[in-house]
């Protein structure tokens, strides 16, 4: 029987041991984590009544692969969109909070009412965005080529959507900066917009009327997120309930892979952890590629190289929850962002107990403030206690909350935010055919092709199946 050693008890290790319990070939699964619990940045904690999603608080509905793997682990019934009242953003703008314009898809303006309406944008922004009709669209040499998130908007929609919209909400997702994050990395959908419509514009009222006539016929999903009515660690949590053979260690690190000498009947594979070695015929590396490259540095220095190269920014988010009465400001939206122009300690803020339901219990609401990202990454390593006074303050001055809260809690994630800069897919393509050169090697994850939780759980599932392909 082959014996598969994975890397990571992230959602990416996890739903590849899950796939291989699904496969063709019966594997023999071990699966190592260096912390105390699975999930990596997925967590959830459960407090007075609260739910409490740490990291990630949902995925983008359009990609399939969480959604299928929440009904494959028997969490069909407990999957949520957002609360339909309150689907819309604020946006930080010379000290006040303005709501975007309704209708956007992937910060593109759709409906030209509302973005006449705006008071985030002067006329001439405003004549510029609808250039985007006319702008001929950029014809890609090659698959190599690439552009920044900022450049990419400027050139479409003009400078004022990419500083004011499109930027904070793109930049926002990655806790980067979208003058040097790259579009076809990040947003590859934008660059494929363009390519087939020669507009955004067109391309995202085209996608919208696609959603809703998917929504209305029961096909597609109403809300462009899902969640768990118990929060995104049931996914995780259930999915580990679902592993029948696989044996997981928990509190184990591995410190270096490396190949066993031909003919070695243990298997290709030796990977040294902190509990001793274990040896596989195949290993999934299923964590961040900073990570990945001190591992892999004996075996392949040029590849440890290429690992070490994606930089990752540290955040921290900030949570509040308080009565409601406390609380004037309405909280009709998911929250707000705040652009780096506004020079603020703060990247953004979610209405959690607005943007979801069960989230908190009646008569009290929920405040995540987000802290830290690629440029203020010192921001992260300030003590609990001044991270909270740093959101109390903004939560006063943006929101007027002057009571303290219930309760907070602070969470940290070192170096878990990949900044995909321009020419990341390039990088990335390289680094997977040296990869290749392994034979039963892999690596995928947080950092590498695609983001956020679906993307890490395609890539899981796409390294099983070539480990041993499905059955059906
Ligand atoms: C604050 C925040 C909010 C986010 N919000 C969203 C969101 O709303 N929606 C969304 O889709 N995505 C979101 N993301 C991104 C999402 O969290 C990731 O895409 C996804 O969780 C990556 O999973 P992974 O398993 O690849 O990596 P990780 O979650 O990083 O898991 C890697 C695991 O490997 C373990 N590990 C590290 N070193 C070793 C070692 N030497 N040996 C063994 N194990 C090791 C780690 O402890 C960790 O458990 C967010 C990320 C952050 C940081």
């Amino acid at each position: 029987m082959k014996r598969v050693v994975i890397v990571g008890g992230g959602i990416t290790g996890l739903a590849a041991a899950h796939a291989l319990e699904k496969g063709r070939e019966r594997c023999e699964v071990q699966l190592v984590e260096a912390g105390p619990h699975l999930g990596g940045n997925v967590q959830t904690l459960r407090h007075n009544g609260f739910i409490i999603d740490a990291g990630p608080d949902s995925w983008v509905a359009a990609k399939p692969h969480a959604t299928r793997l929440a009904r494959a682990v028997g969490l069909g019934d407990e999957l949520i969109g957002t609360r339909p009242d309150t689907r819309r953003v604020y946006i930080l703008w010379q000290r006040r909070l303005h709501p975007m314009p309704e209708g956007l898809i992937l910060g593109v303006p759709t409906e030209v009412r509302s973005l006449v309406d705006s008071e985030l944008l002067g006329w001439d922004a405003k004549v510029r965005a609808g250039l985007d009709l006319l702008v001929p669209p950029r014809r890609w040499s090659d698959d190599d080529e690439d552009e920044s998130i900022d450049s990419f908007v400027s050139r479409r929609l003009g400078s004022d959507v990419a500083a004011r919209i499109a930027g904070p909400l793109l930049g926002g997702i990655f806790a980067g900066d979208p003058a040097s994050l790259s579009v076809r990395a990040c947003v590859p959908q934008l660059v494929a917009a363009e390519r087939d419509h020669g507009s955004l514009v067109v391309a995202m009222r085209a996608l919208r009327a696609e959603r809703r006539s998917q929504a209305a016929s029961g096909e597609g999903e109403a809300s462009a997120f899902l969640s768990l009515k118990r929060g995104v660690g049931d996914l995780v949590l259930n999915v580990a309930h679902k592993l029948r053979d696989a044996e997981v260690f928990t509190s184990r690190a591995a410190r270096k892979i490396d190949r066993l000498p031909e003919g070695d009947r243990r298997g290709r594979w030796v990977v040294e952890t902190s509990a001793g070695p274990l040896h596989a015929d195949e290993v999934v590396l299923a964590v961040p590629s900073h990570v990945a490259a001190p591992l892999v540095r004996d075996l392949d220095p040029e590849l440890s190289l290429m690992c070490g190269a994606t930089d990752y920014a540290s955040a921290a988010t900030v949570f509040l929850a308080y009565r409601k009465f406390d609380v004037r400001h309405p909280l009709d939206a998911v929250g707000f962002l705040v652009p780096r122009t506004e020079n603020r300690p703060i990247l953004a803020c979610s209405f959690v107990s607005s943007k979801w339901d069960h989230r908190a219990p009646a008569g009290q609401v929920l405040l995540r403030v987000f802290v830290g990202g690629a440029n203020d990454e010192q921001m992260v390593h300030r003590d609990d206690k001044e991270l909270v006074r740093i959101a109390r303050d903004q939560m006063l001055d943006l929101l007027g909350i002057d009571r303290p809260p219930m309760f907070t809690k602070v969470f940290r994630f070192m170096r878990s935010s990949p900044q995909p800069h321009v020419g990341h897919l390039a990088r990335m393509r390289r680094l997977l055919a040296r990869v290749a050169t392994h034979h039963g090697l892999h690596i995928g994850g947080n950092g590498y092709i695609g983001t956020g939780i679906p993307d890490a759980i395609r890539q899981g599932e796409e390294i099983a199946a070539r480990i041993s392909p499905r059955g059906d």
